[in-house]
């Protein structure tokens, strides 16, 4: 059985316990941030402008285990910062792993080949690169040249040693959409594992505010950037729910479902999601209950929610969406490499 099919199984099964047991809102993947300090500064980056105090603290091994097991979720997103610079993070993912988590390592690579002896490859264990497109697009997104020949040499030593490596792609204003496709075209051929596309969202703190989608702007790209794929002239091998990316394209009108994807980090429990930083929990109970959630998402009239389209607040929703009757079919055909 494939990889992508056990996890789907398996979160599929996930969904169906957390619906019988009557629970109305409970996380899919959970986003954990050992860290914030990072090897890179990008413009569009809402992570790395914590203050110095903030940036040099690590969450622990057993902070991970207890934040994964609290909140239950069976997939965990670890994105930074830069993992790789967490001096215990080969420790914190075989713990997580160990749990039978599917955990996603983002990273931006820089770090990736010299670290991979520390790792065992795994179906549990996923590398996921971060690269915004070909090469001089990936450095100007990362303002730093010569990042995406070490990332893309990273990828081809971890699939040599027998690693499941995906790619992470923020789309931002002013992406070519052909660009984009010769970009998907060249994953493929690196023999990557899926990819993961999101448009950006526009934190407060982020340097560079001018290239950020707004939600029309969004719809727009992404139905010209994945145009072939739904057409089925290309047969690129995302790893989404195809729900989500019809939501991209305007397909779909999908409301947030921000409890999804909660994140965990040095601070505690972000509320009310990975992207907004309002206040911390010390426990994920108390995010659950103390969050006033109708103040959220595209339908509340939140400003800082009118635009975002985020994966991390929208994939879950697909999700739960892919579980009706009516959509099950599409779901695992999408699996088998159908559209
Ligand atoms: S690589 Fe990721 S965490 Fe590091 S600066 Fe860039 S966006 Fe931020
Ligand atoms: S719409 Fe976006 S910013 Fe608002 S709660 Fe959902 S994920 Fe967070």
């Amino acid at each position: 059985m494939g990889i992508q099919m056990q996890q789907a199984i398996e979160v599929g099964k996930y969904l169906v316990t957390q619906r019988l047991m009557g629970r109305k809102k409970f996380p899919l993947v959970l986003m954990l941030e050992p860290l914030f300090r990072c090897n890179l500064a990008c413009p569009g980056c809402g992570k790395i402008q914590h203050p110095k105090e903030i940036l040099k603290q690590n969450l622990t091994p057993e902070e991970c285990f207890k934040a994964a097991e609290e909140c239950g979720a069976p997939v965990v997103s670890i994105p930074g910062g830069e993992p790789l610079m967490h001096p215990q993070i080969d420790e914190i993912v075989k713990g997580l792993v160990a749990r039978r988590k599917f955990v996603y390592l983002c990273t931006n690579g820089l770090l990736l080949e010299k670290s991979l002896d520390k790792f065992q490859p795994s179906p549990y264990l996923t590398f996921s690169v971060h690269l915004d497109g070909l090469k001089e697009h990936h450095d100007q997104c990362v303002d730093r040249k010569g990042v995406f020949e070490i990332a893309v040499n990273a990828i081809r030593a971890a699939k040599a040693k027998g690693f499941r490596v995906t790619t992470n792609t923020t789309v931002f204003e002013g992406a070519n959409p052909q660009e984009m496709q010769k970009f998907f075209d060249f994953l493929g051929e690196l023999g990557t594992d899926g990819m993961m596309i999101s448009p950006g969202y526009s934190y407060e703190w982020a340097p560079d505010q001018e290239h950020f989608l707004k939600r029309e702007q969004t719809k727009a790209l992404f139905r010209e950037i994945l145009s072939p794929y739904k057409a089925g002239r290309k047969k690129w091998n995302f790893n989404h729910n195809p729900l989500f990316l019809d939501f991209l394209i305007g397909d779909k009108d999908y409301e947030c479902t921000p409890w999804g994807s909660p994140s965990y980090s040095v601070l505690g429990w972000q509320k009310p999601c990975y992207l907004l930083n309002e206040g911390h929990y010390e426990t994920f109970q108390e995010l659950l209950d103390n969050t006033n959630w109708d103040n959220y998402g595209r339908k509340s009239g939140n400003p800082k929610c009118a635009d975002c389209m985020v994966h991390c607040g929208y994939e879950p929703t697909a999700a739960m969406d892919a579980m009706e009757p009516s959509n099950i079919g599409r779901s695992v055909g999408a699996l088998l490499g159908m559209r």
